[in-house]
């Protein structure tokens, strides 16, 4: 048997691959499946597998919990926590906390000439907004009671933007 078929730590096991980070063959008990390549057990190799993918165990930087993200989760470098609902990226060099998009009821009981121009003015803006779909159905009146909804983080400037109108009804 060459060097190259057997195993470095295991002189009785045939090698089924090497580590991509200090090239020597090792059993399959002894490599970790990367992205593309397979990394050994060595520190500095598993620190270079863990450039690639997320170890078993990740302390979610949300929560500070210990979370076990799906081997998809693992190789996207992207996973959902459960312990506080939210996704945690670590692709790039800090880990980012997605928090999942919130809106806030914003207005609600106008009458449609009012909405209307309420909805093209945020438009104009790029503000995200969504109206209650069970009001939008429910009349046909002149007022109805409709509820817009804005994401959380541009509510403000919503309010600032619909300041000179008197939108505000209860
Ligand atoms: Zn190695
Ligand atoms: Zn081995
Ligand atoms: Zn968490």
């Amino acid at each position: 048997m060459s060097r190259q078929q057997i195993c470095a730590y295991h002189p009785n096991k045939k090698a089924s691959s090497f580590c991509h980070y200090c090239e020597r063959y090792f059993c399959p008990d002894c490599l970790n499946e990367g992205v593309k390549y397979y990394y050994c057990n060595d520190p500095k190799c598993m620190a270079a597998y863990h450039e690639e993918v997320l170890p078993d165990l990740v302390r979610c930087p949300g929560c500070a919990a210990d979370v076990r993200p799906g081997r998809e989760e693992r190789v996207e470098k992207i996973f959902f926590c459960p312990f506080c609902d939210n996704t945690i990226d670590m692709t790039g060099p800090q880990p980012e906390v997605l928090r999942p998009m919130k809106y806030d009821c914003f207005i609600c009981s106008l009458n449609v000439g009012d909405m209307a121009l309420i909805q093209s003015i945020l438009k104009e803006e790029g503000i995200d907004f969504h109206l209650d779909a069970d009001a939008l159905l429910a009349s046909r009146t002149t007022v109805q009671s409709v509820r817009l909804y804005i994401r959380q983080d541009q509510v403000e400037k919503a309010q600032a933007l619909l300041t000179d109108f008197e939108f505000y009804e209860e």
